[in-house]
């Protein structure tokens, strides 16, 4: 069922109770909004809300289109114990002078938009108002990763992580990990000062992993690279260990030190998170950053389609899914976006989106996918370049034309920040599976810098315009359009 209702959310008898007593009960819709650090929620979400609320101009987004919405505004969330999206610090940030990125999601946060609307049904218009509830909730997708740690007890999860890290794309990020866990017998004495150092140890592995443009490997625990308020925390002080061949190991030994941190961040981080927050999700998005993978080459690329896979793991159901026989599901509808389409020429828009879809498809290949029905979509969720032209010999090429941010390069140039350019992306591959090889590498023809935001417009009537955007229409009717039918 897409819609949950105030009185089938738990802790919101208070409130329900209120709402009836007002004849207000209005449906509510819990959409969740992920993907890995930097793939864009933050300008997301904020765009998202913005459009909505300014009333854009959103021709596929039929409600809009149709004249349906009467209006957009925030309300307080229901949820007292996550924190609020902080819509209005990020647009300030982006409607500022000199506009600037607003700082990206680091933990759970939450947003109430509730829509005002026109129903498409005669008897829905004659209960009087319609209103839909939106219960935006942003997190990290690096927590979706923990998912399979549920079913690993710490001797199998030990092994695999350690398996990982002696792979030759990371055997340099975990080189001191490495060094210091051949100091250590697992049988020695627990001691804490120990389990720190190897834990920030296995941490910082983790990080440099993930920062490395050409691998961008994505391994859990999640927590470990996006902690959330948990920072610090014993149950976030663990790393794997090398049993040695031993079978036993004394109560009082490291071994068991961190086998019960391990067990305690799946039982007090992992299920509270799926059990309280993800389960609860109704429509989810996740945003892809694929052009980054394809800066990366053919190894960002094949990591981009493990997490693909373990991302996916989550949606299915059915009786052979982890996810479902530990939790009820309810999400049904999953749209999986690749983000900053901006960065490329419009004719190039289709095929980021085929691409994509060529690695959803083998991941869902791999898991003989059923569940959450799946679409995928390219867009930016605010468009900081425009189209343009240039003339290379008697060739002309399309380009993007927007402000680099200072620090970006290409080849040799350096952008200061201060210049509007215009650069040939390069274009996408007609074949997808020529781009899950690391196409461009070879070719050596794709060029991606960051943009700096576009210049906000202020209307007449105070406030500002509705960022420019692509697809993101599209994007609203997938995951809310029935809704608003
Ligand atoms: P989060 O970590 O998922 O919250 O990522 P953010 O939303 O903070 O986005 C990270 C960075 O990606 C931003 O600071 C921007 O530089 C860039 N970005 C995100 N969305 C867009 C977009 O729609 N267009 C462009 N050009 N850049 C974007």
């Amino acid at each position: 069922m897409p819609l949950s209702t105030y009185s089938q959310a738990a802790g919101d008898a208070a409130r329900s109770f209120a709402d009836f007593a007002g004849g207000l009960i209005s449906p509510t819709v819990k959409l969740g909004v992920t993907g890995l650090a930097r793939s864009g929620k933050t300008v997301f979400i904020t765009a998202l809300v913005h459009n909505l609320m300014a009333r854009a101009r959103l021709p596929f987004f039929d409600a809009a289109a149709q004249g349906r919405l009467v209006r957009a505004y925030l309300e307080p969330q229901p949820d007292a114990f996550v924190a609020r999206f902080p819509f209005e610090k990020h647009l300030a940030d982006l409607t500022g002078n000199p506009p600037f990125w607003p700082e990206s999601t680091r933990r759970i946060s939450q947003l109430r938009l509730t829509i005002d609307y026109s129903s498409t049904k005669f008897w829905k218009r004659q209960l009087g108002r319609e209103a839909l509830h939106i219960d935006i909730v942003d997190y990290p997708g690096e927590w979706l990763l923990d998912l399979p740690l549920l079913s690993l007890d710490y001797r199998t999860w030990s092994r695999s992580a350690l398996e990982e890290s002696a792979k030759p794309g990371r055997k340099k990020a975990a080189r001191l990990f490495h060094a210091s866990l051949g100091l250590v017998d697992p049988s020695d004495p627990s001691d804490e000062a120990v389990a720190e150092r190897l834990s920030d140890l296995f941490k910082t592995y983790l990080r440099e992993a993930r920062s490395d443009p050409s691998a961008l490997s994505t391994l859990p625990p999640g927590r470990f690279l996006m902690p959330g308020d948990l920072a610090g925390s014993p149950a976030l002080t663990f790393a794997p260990l090398d049993a040695r061949g031993i079978e036993q190991f004394p109560r009082n030994s490291l071994w068991a030190m961190m086998e019960g941190r391990y067990e305690a961040y799946k039982t007090y981080v992992v299920r509270p998170f799926f059990r309280d927050h993800f389960a609860r999700l109704d429509r989810q998005i996740v945003l892809i950053d694929v052009l980054a993978a394809l800066n990366g080459g053919a190894a960002a690329m094949a990591d981009l389609e493990r997490a693909m896979t373990e991302i996916l793991e989550c949606f299915r159901t059915g009786s052979n899914s982890l996810w479902s026989n530990l939790f009820g599901p309810r999400i049904d509808r999953v749209v999986l976006a690749a983000t900053k389409a901006d960065h490329l020429h419009h004719q190039s828009h289709d095929r980021l989106e085929d691409i994509l879809a060529k690695i959803a498809n083998r991941a869902m290949d791999r898991l003989v996918y059923t569940g959450a029905q799946v679409k995928v979509l390219a867009l930016a969720a605010i468009r900081a370049t425009r189209e343009g032209e240039a003339r290379r010999g008697g060739e002309r090429l399309p380009c993007i034309v927007g402000y680099p941010l200072p620090g970006e390069t290409i080849g040799r140039r350096r952008f200061d920040g201060n210049e509007e350019f215009a650069i040939f992306p390069g274009d996408l591959p007609a074949n997808p599976e020529a781009a899950l090889r690391g196409w461009q590498i070879e070719q050596g023809e794709m060029r991606f810098v960051r943009f700096r935001p576009p210049n906000p417009v202020r209307l007449p009537s105070g406030g500002f315009a509705p960022f420019p955007n692509i697809r993101l229409d599209r994007a609203i009717e997938t995951l809310i359009g029935d809704c608003l039918a």
